[in-house]
């Protein structure tokens, strides 16, 4: 039993690290879902997946369904936050979260929708310039949309899809293979869309090298960023990232499909010229009730709004925001690494303690990842996941054998890394 002292003693050292953490308090303002195994709280390391309910998201919508009662159709202009302008109430944290200006950012549809609308204006192939670059290994419902897209233009994938991946041997982009690759591409590459942070690995792009070397050739340039808001700062301003779009249910914890965001830088703010598909909700609004035939496009990403907001799906993200404003993405950020390198350092420590290979895909500097790690137990399969599922530990699997943990600086201690790495080093020794 020798082996198993230094794993007590990450114990105690999590137990030190949550007492003087000064977040440690917004735990209590998340519902954390239960587990039976554990008489009480699970491990929860998927906020990447989807995020936790805010205590604050019930009141909130329970205030939306009272004005509906007491206003119907009235209350949008006399519910306390008027529905006409709802996605206004998100506007302020979601420039927050981008590092946008209010003018850049809107809340409309969902992300897979909003990815579609801003590659309908940024991905306009013309002439020779006809090339689509998306990382290898992208989320599939990004690639579905790229490949659709190409359709949409009549251009074949195998032609005009670049699908940028790591050198054999390794998992990661390198950064000066990215510029090189879009450089090679030059004048035929019309559009770049990476992700921010890739889901599998976990690794953070860096945004505004890929954006110049984009625009060095002419290309536009933009992000998925759904493993990316709310988990690392951004600067989508200052980067001069052409657009971007992210979920609002993952580390935003907005509440499951709820409503996504877009990003449009502001060169492109007035540029009623840029091809979009156009609906109401992006008609000038002091005019927008007249009920005029001609599309009047609002400045900034508001103009690529089409439906009126929905406002239920949209009450639990404006609940969430409120706490991302308050507690500010610095001291988030900070808690952040903190919390990861102590997962990484336990998860070499129990490949020590147990003489397993343990493998960590996500990058090992800080500043080319967010919060998740992506591990491979080799030798190990489904079989270990189930050991840790059945004790409480909620995770997630991706064949063929990534476990990826997020732990969240809002609502995960240092306690629960403990406790999960005590659980993989027991899961290790029994299973196979
Ligand atoms: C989560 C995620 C999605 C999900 O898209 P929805 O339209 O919200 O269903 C898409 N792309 C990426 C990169 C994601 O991480």
């Amino acid at each position: 039993m020798d082996k198993l002292l230094p794993l007590d003693n990450l114990l105690q050292q999590a137990r030190a690290l949550d007492a003087g953490d000064p977040l440690a308090a917004e735990r209590a303002n998340f519902h954390m879902p239960q587990h039976p195994s554990r008489g009480g709280e699970a491990l929860y390391f998927t906020g990447n997946s989807l995020g936790l309910q805010p205590r604050a998201a019930e009141n909130i919508i329970a205030e939306e369904l009272e004005d509906w009662r007491k206003f119907g159709v009235e209350g949008h202009f006399k519910s306390r936050r008027p529905w006409v302008n709802y996605q206004d109430e998100l506007t302020e944290g979601l420039a927050l979260i981008a590092g946008a200006q209010p003018l850049e950012v809107v809340a409309m549809n969902t992300l897979t929708v909003n990815l579609h609308l801003l590659l309908i204006s940024f991905f306009r192939p013309s002439g020779n310039r006809t090339q689509l670059m998306i990382e290898a290994g992208a989320f599939p419902s990004d690639r579905y949309a790229a490949l659709s897209q190409l359709q949409l233009h009549g251009l074949n994938p195998e032609d005009h899809l670049i699908e940028i991946a790591p050198r054999p041997g390794e998992h990661t982009l390198r950064t000066e293979d990215i510029e090189a690759r879009i450089a090679q591409a030059g004048n035929r590459l019309a559009c770049c869309a990476l992700s921010g942070v890739q889901y599998y690995t976990g690794q953070l792009f860096d945004m505004a090298r890929i954006t110049a070397a984009a625009h060095k050739v002419g290309a536009t340039c933009g992000f998925d960023l759904a493993h990316a808001a709310g988990n690392v700062p951004l600067k989508l301003h200052d980067w001069n990232v052409d657009f971007a779009c992210w979920c609002g249910y993952k580390y935003l914890n907005g509440g499951p499909g709820c409503a996504a965001a877009a990003f449009v830088h502001e060169r492109h703010a007035r540029r009623p010229e840029l091809l979009r598909l156009a609906g109401w909700w992006g008609h000038n609004p002091e005019r927008r009730f007249k009920m005029e035939p001609d599309f009047d496009s609002m400045s900034g990403a508001s103009g690529w709004q089409m439906s009126n907001a929905p406002v239920m799906n949209m009450a639990a993200l404006y609940a969430s925001l409120e706490t991302f404003k308050r507690v500010g993405l610095v001291a988030l950020r900070e808690k952040s690494l903190a919390l990861t390198a102590f997962l990484e350092s336990g998860i070499h420590a129990v490949a020590t303690d147990t003489g397993e290979r343990l493998e960590i895909l996500t990058p090992a500097d800080p500043a080319a990842r967010g919060c998740q790690l992506s591990v491979v137990a080799h030798g190990h399969g489904l079989e270990l996941f189930k050991h840790l599922t059945d004790r409480g530990v909620i995770a997630d699997w991706r064949e063929p054998g990534v476990i990826r943990l997020a732990p969240v600086p809002l609502y995960n201690s240092f306690e629960d890394i403990a406790q999960f790495l005590l659980l993989l080093a027991e899961g290790l020794r029994t299973s196979s």
